[in-house]
């Protein structure tokens, strides 16, 4: 299963306690803002609450880093199961 579908079914918004989100995999290039804080070649998800539009951060890559058994425990201490 892709984290974003993970991150998708088990989402639960902190400020309102909507289910639905949208992710995407957001990349930052090696350009402005990103060569500054040198965050080039790295990927983020962006979590964002379909309801009141807060946004959240996430690194995929230690998301994925997690055995997949493991993966789920994190997922629930994200989003409180
Ligand atoms: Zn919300």
């Amino acid at each position: 299963m892709r984290i974003e579908d993970m991150i998708m079914n088990k989402f639960t918004c902190s400020r309102c306690g909507h289910t639905e989100c949208n992710v995407k995999e957001v990349a930052m290039s090696g350009t402005g803002l990103s060569k500054v804080f040198d965050i080039e070649h790295n990927h983020y998800l962006f979590v964002s609450c379909t309801h009141c539009g807060i946004v959240e951060v996430y690194d995929p890559d230690v998301l994925r880093g997690h055995k997949s058994g493991k993966l789920g425990t994190v997922m629930d201490i994200l989003f409180g199961g």
